[in-house]
């Protein structure tokens, strides 16, 4: 039920063992000698602490002792195990991880498994659809631009979000404002950046100023619901706002869009938003606290050139 990755871990060892519990039991059930090997197996531990206690002398000869007693142990519930016509290893506790132990942690760095489940919730929850999961850094063709100013500004734009990407930091990396007309590479770098913030385990939100607004239109009519769909926008590491400016605009609008970004800004959480609206359409169209706060606080990218999409075809 749960989606939550820590809560996912939280429960997997316990789950591993409890499992490994259940598979004993069933065995005891069938051969009762197995009950006994398990019982003196699991008192080994007290009796190696006892023969830590012994003189120096005494000590080696109790652990050989012991060791022997152990594995005699474990060879006869083998054989016993097999002749059930189970394999040996029956009721050990099998983790899907060994390196970890199902614990997400090897010492107190994170286990590639559990960083592997994050980005795969983090791709789940982004808003990311497979068409802008194919739009990468790789893929992102600068020979489209025509050659000469329009490419040069493009190049520099494409390594100061490839740069801006590598460096992804979730509370001092900036937030960014894309200018530009339709079809300039926008939303291509938005989501390859998108998508490396994603793979460094970072959270990300991708979705459309309109959408994001009918997300809290909604709200406002059902607060009955405990956990705000809203929520998220102001949560991710990286929230991207596309198309900003083709939103219906209203007082609502307006007030939703201010909380948010000024939250996002003294929470020091970048953003990025990119309009195809000019400076002067922005100035002209928009509420100018926005703008403002914005233009005031964003490093803004001006795409230029035609839409690249015609030159493709
Ligand atoms: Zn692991």
């Amino acid at each position: 039920m749960s989606e939550n990755v820590y809560e996912i871990y939280e429960n997997k060892a316990h789950l591993a063992r409890k499992s490994a519990d259940r598979r004993s039991a069933e065995v005891w059930a069938m051969d009762k000698r197995i009950a006994e090997i398990d019982k003196e197996l699991s008192a080994t531990g007290l009796k190696l602490l006892s023969a830590a206690l012994l003189d120096d002398g005494k000590r080696e000869e109790a652990y050989k002792r012991l060791e022997a007693d152990i594995f005699a142990l474990r060879d006869e519930k083998k054989k016993r195990l097999i002749a059930l016509g189970l394999p040996e290893d029956y009721t050990d506790v099998k983790y899907q991880c060994e390196k970890c132990s199902d614990t997400g942690y090897v010492g107190i760095k994170m286990c590639e498994c559990m960083k592997r489940a994050l980005t795969k919730q983090n791709y789940k929850s982004s808003g990311i659809g497979k068409y802008l999961e194919g739009q990468t850094f790789d893929n992102f063709d600068l020979s489209l631009y025509p050659f000469g100013e329009a490419r040069e500004n493009m190049s520099r734009i494409f390594n100061q979000a490839r740069s801006f990407a590598d460096s992804f930091s979730p509370d001092s990396s900036e937030s960014l404002f894309f200018m530009g007309g339709t079809g300039l590479g926008k939303t291509h770098l938005s989501s390859a950046i998108a998508k490396e913030v994603i793979e460094k385990g970072y959270s990300v939100v991708y979705d459309s100023a309109q959408n994001i607004i009918s997300t809290f239109e909604r709200e406002r009519f059902a607060r009955d619901e405990s956990v705000l769909k809203s929520q998220k926008y102001f949560d991710a590491q990286l929230l991207i706002i596309d198309d900003f400016g083709t939103e219906i605009q209203s007082k609502s609008s307006i007030s939703y869009f201010y909380t948010l970004i000024n939250t996002r800004l003294i929470s020091s959480k970048p953003t990025i938003i990119s309009t195809n609206l000019s400076g002067k359409e922005l100035n002209s169209q928009y509420d100018s606290r926005i703008v403002s706060r914005i233009l005031g606080e964003y490093t803004i990218r001006q795409f230029m050139g035609e839409d690249i999409r015609k030159l493709k075809k």
